[in-house]
């Protein structure tokens, strides 16, 4: 289903690449990763070596791409990217690493989704540098070794859990984005608005970003849907209630919950008793992937205090039963 609030990229997205921060200075929250990342940042410039390997991990749309990008810009390097599913065979791998010059960073997002054969190649290379491939077929086929620069593997993923141990070892630097606080996203928000000259009060840029999931895409995609309302049906400046009135058309509800999430909560409260409930059985009630409920809605409701994961399943907890007015059930 079309959502607007997916935190997945969509093709309009392209017009965010233009409010993408350059800067770490300017990359807001975060701090904890970011703390990391200036030392060793820093450090591997004045060592004059390569970064270490860098994982990000996070739900989508948190800004793990964006951070790649600003490192290999403080490490004044190239960066090339690629993705897990899009490497098939273990020459297109081959291929990009013998292409990079020293201390380049080669960004993989999608870490998680690399097949086996090329995930193989990719260990030696982590680890020395070095490059162990299979050339031709039969009995002419050899192996040979290549030596590679020096380089800085950054890896995304949405899934750490997915990433198997060898990998997960190769990486040096190991950084979980989190969710970002609404006085962060109102940053990210008035940023955003300044630089598409979207004209907005304090409050306007507030009523946005508390109600994007915690994540600056959704912020970023809202505020553009918000604009297009202000200029349809008011001009000038988008005050909280213009925000909150578009934010409604939108079916973001007050709490920031939008369709996909009230439909989770609902069919866990509904249908379920309010669990605990396998995920799987979720995903069939409400016709969405495991997966999907899995890496990009539950991950926020749980972040929020409305759905818990147990060991026997998921279950809604009070803060869902009072998002819709229901009466939990007696506990004795
Ligand atoms: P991910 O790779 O985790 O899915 P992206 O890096 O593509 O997320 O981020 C989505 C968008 O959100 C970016 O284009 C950027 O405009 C914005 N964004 C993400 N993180 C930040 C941040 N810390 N500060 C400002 N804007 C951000």
């Amino acid at each position: 289903p079309d959502r607007i609030i997916t935190a997945q990229s969509k093709t309009e997205d392209a017009q965010e690449k233009a409010l993408r921060p350059k800067l770490l200075d300017e990359y807001v929250g975060q701090m904890k990763a970011r703390g990391q990342l200036e030392i060793f940042i820093e450090a591997a410039k004045k060592r004059g070596e390569a970064l270490d390997h860098v994982l990000l991990f996070g739900p989508p749309g948190l800004g793990k791409t964006t951070l790649a990008h600003i490192i290999s810009r403080e490490l004044g390097v190239n960066l090339r990217q690629t993705s897990g599913p899009v490497l098939e065979r273990a020459g297109d791998l081959a291929a990009l690493l013998t292409n990079l010059e020293p201390h380049d960073v080669l960004f993989i997002d999608e870490i998680h989704r690399l097949s086996p054969v090329v995930e193989e190649i990719l260990y030696p290379a982590l680890e020395d540098f070095q490059l162990d491939i299979m050339i031709g077929e039969g009995p002419a086929a050899r192996s040979v070794k290549l030596d590679l620069p020096p380089f800085t593997l950054i890896g995304a993923t949405t899934r750490a859990g997915m990433l198997t141990n060898p990998l997960r070892d190769r990486f040096g630097i190991v950084a979980r984005l989190e969710f970002y606080t609404a006085e962060e996203l109102t940053r990210i928000v008035t940023r955003s608005a300044s630089l598409m000259k979207v004209e907005m009060d304090a409050e306007g840029a507030f009523e946005v970003a508390r109600r994007s999931r915690g994540t600056p895409r959704i912020a970023n995609r809202l505020l553009r849907r918000v604009r297009d309302f202000a200029e349809v049906r008011h001009d000038g400046i988008v005050t909280q209630a213009i925000a909150d009135a578009a934010l409604q058309m939108l079916d973001v509800d007050h709490a920031g919950l939008d369709v996909m999430d009230r439909k989770v909560l609902r069919a866990i409260l509904d249908k379920f008793a309010g669990g605990p409930v396998g995920l799987d059985n979720v995903a069939a009630a409400i016709g969405e992937s495991s997966d999907t409920i899995e890496e990009v809605i539950e991950p926020y409701l749980i972040q929020q205090g409305y759905l818990q994961r147990t060991p026997r399943g998921r279950m809604a907890t009070l803060s869902a039963y009072q998002h819709f007015g229901l009466t939990p059930p007696k506990t004795d």
